[in-house]
């Protein structure tokens, strides 16, 4: 099975589809951001699929990528799943700019 999603423009269809993907929204007034730590990560495109909100996408060479990070709920999937420790979920600080741990 091939869990790599690819990036790239979606269909109409597929936006469609991305506008109801996951169960939740982010809460409200926050926001969320990722890491990954690219020595560490080795592509296997797992925190893509995993990820309900379909906010990681792999480039051309297989590297996970945040396309939308307002999309991100900050579930904890992809970090929760990734194999190789890769890839951390925190939170945003908008406003001052930093970020929460
Ligand atoms: S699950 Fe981890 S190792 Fe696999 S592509 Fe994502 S960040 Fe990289
Ligand atoms: S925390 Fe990870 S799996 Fe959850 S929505 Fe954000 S990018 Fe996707």
């Amino acid at each position: 099975m091939d869990l790599r999603r690819k990036s790239g423009s979606p269909s109409q269809s597929e936006k469609g589809k991305r506008d109801t993907a996951g169960s939740t929204k982010p809460k409200k007034g926050k926001s969320f951001e990722i890491d990954i730590f690219r020595d560490w990560c080795k592509s296997c495109g797992i925190c893509s699929a995993f990820c309900p909100r379909e906010c990681i996408m792999l480039d051309d060479d297989g590297a996970p990528t945040m396309i939308d990070s307002d999309r991100c709920t900050g579930c904890g999937w992809c970090e929760l799943h990734c194999p190789d420790f890769a890839i951390r979920v925190h939170q945003r600080n908008e406003k001052a700019g930093t970020e929460d741990v």
